[in-house]
């Protein structure tokens, strides 16, 4: 087999013959001639079977879309008539000689050709991998791969290293449930799925990477929600020896420097970002995550804002008991500094509801796309956080030792953020949700259609694991 030749290429081969791979996108047969689009990866191209390639037109009446096939032609210029200015391909066909068909297709359940808006999602989502084949799906997931890539290119330049953290973990308070995994060799025991890496970037810095990220699989098993997806994709990263301003500024560049070079139509409404304190804008605009734009019609406009000065403690529900004010639980991140003029004040356990963290979000058009903070990393402050969103100190020792020990070691002062990295790719892309941007996403229920998850276990499974369980009725 000659080299095959992408697509998007032929247009350098004018006059020669080549070799093309992909899949049938459209067929129309006028008896005398057939007429072929072919698509691979790279684009598509017209090509004609005309009447004197006699075994050719018989091998291209069995031919049906989705067909995958190796095709051997001449690339011609179009008649000026013929000639689709502005398209792909739209001055060139094939002149198709030879076809070889590498696999059938059925009938597929759905046209692969539109924008697919058109067709239910389960039934996309249940055939997911012929879903993929449509140009726009096609455009989504290779601009976030570009995106991924721009992101790991500027922070390499920016000395940071990416680092893996573990998948089976243990449980860490980021606000949301954990999905456990339980252990065979220790029956009754169980590894969490992380929510995020909090705990590893920053024992990172505790081992003296200075500098890391990570594009990060977290789970959490919130209560499904129309946008919601039990795993998600953070840009996570951790800095040593910074304040909030730097690892601010880092990713401010990051992002415009992202937009101008990989989505060059859209403009950034205000550069430097603004910055709005937490309590501005619920004054202001009644959220903390503002959309500023000044014109929500414009597809292309990109209002960024960081949102500053949050309160650090907030108090849980009371409804358990109305006498009581209820207890304190932490707003954002409970292993975030306070801003250095409220330390001294939490420290001494004073007017909790009025101290502020070092927490700052990123919003951008009204949705929230990142958030981190400085962090403790004086043991007696992560201590002192813990203590007064109610953990005892045995507690503490047993489930934060880790972290306090390494603390006692000569941590550097540090602090991160972690990037949604799903939903800027969907803001970016112009997507009403995050599923249209993920290869393999779950429906809002949290269903994975096509491989048909969560399913049942075998009972030896079960067995290995000791675990029993009751039926729900
Ligand atoms: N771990 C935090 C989160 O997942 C982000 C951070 O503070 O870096 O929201």
């Amino acid at each position: 087999m000659s080299k095959r030749i992408y697509i998007k290429d032929l247009k350098d081969f004018v006059g020669g013959e080549v070799f093309i791979s992909g899949w049938v996108d459209v067929r129309r047969d006028q008896g005398k001639m057939i007429f072929l689009d072919f698509r691979d990866m790279t684009g598509i191209i017209q090509g004609v079977i005309l009447p004197n390639y006699v075994e050719t037109l018989e091998i291209g009446k069995t031919l049906r879309n989705e067909f995958v096939v190796s095709v051997k032609g001449k690339v011609n210029k179009r008649p000026e008539r013929n000639i689709k200015e502005g398209i792909l391909n739209g001055d060139i066909e094939l002149e198709i000689m030879e076809i070889e068909v590498l696999n059938k297709s059925i009938t597929p359940p759905f046209d692969v050709t539109s924008d697919g808006k058109e067709i239910g999602e389960d039934n996309r989502l249940k055939y997911r991998y012929l879903d993929l084949r449509r140009p726009r799906m096609q455009k989504n997931i290779r601009n976030r791969h570009k995106m991924a890539k721009f992101v790991r290119d500027f922070l390499d330049k920016e000395n940071f290293i990416e680092i893996e953290t573990p998948i089976l973990t243990k449980s860490t308070p980021e606000g949301a449930r954990d999905y456990i995994v339980p252990s065979r060799l220790y029956p009754g025991n169980f590894y969490a799925l992380p929510q995020s890496p909090q705990q590893y970037k920053q024992l990172l810095m505790a081992g003296g990477m200075e500098r890391y990220f990570q594009v990060a699989r977290c789970m959490r098993d919130e209560d499904t929600r129309g946008d919601r997806q039990p795993e998600f994709t953070q840009i996570d990263m951790e800095m040593s020896f910074v304040e909030r301003e730097d690892v601010m500024d880092v990713n401010e560049r990051l992002l415009i420097e992202l937009v101008m070079k990989l989505y060059p139509d859209k403009k950034i409404q205000q550069i430097p970002f603004p910055r709005i304190s937490y309590k501005d804008a619920i004054e202001k605009y009644g959220n903390d995550r503002p959309d500023l734009r000044e014109n929500k019609e414009d597809p292309n406009l990109l209002a960024f804002c960081w949102v500053i000065d949050f309160p650090f403690f907030e108090r849980t529900d009371k409804s358990d008991n109305p006498n009581t004010e209820g207890e304190w639980t932490f707003t954002h991140n409970p292993f975030s500094e306070p801003i250095k003029k409220h330390k001294e004040q939490m420290m001494k356990n004073e007017k909790i509801g009025e101290v502020l963290t070092s927490q700052y979000d990123i919003v951008l058009n009204g949705y929230e796309i990142g958030g981190g903070s400085i962090r403790a990393h004086e043991a007696e402050t992560l201590r002192k956080v813990l203590n007064i969103i109610g953990h005892k100190d045995e507690d503490i020792d047993k489930n934060f030792g880790h972290m306090l020990n390494a603390f006692q070691v000569g941590t550097p002062p540090h602090g991160g953020i972690a990037w949604g990295f799903d939903r800027l790719v969907m803001l970016l892309e112009n997507e009403p949700n995050i599923r249209e941007v993920i290869a393999f996403p779950k429906t809002g229920e949290g269903k994975d259609l096509m491989m048909d998850s969560p399913s049942p276990v075998s009972s030896k499974q079960l067995k290995e694991l000791s675990i029993s369980f009751t039926k729900k009725e």
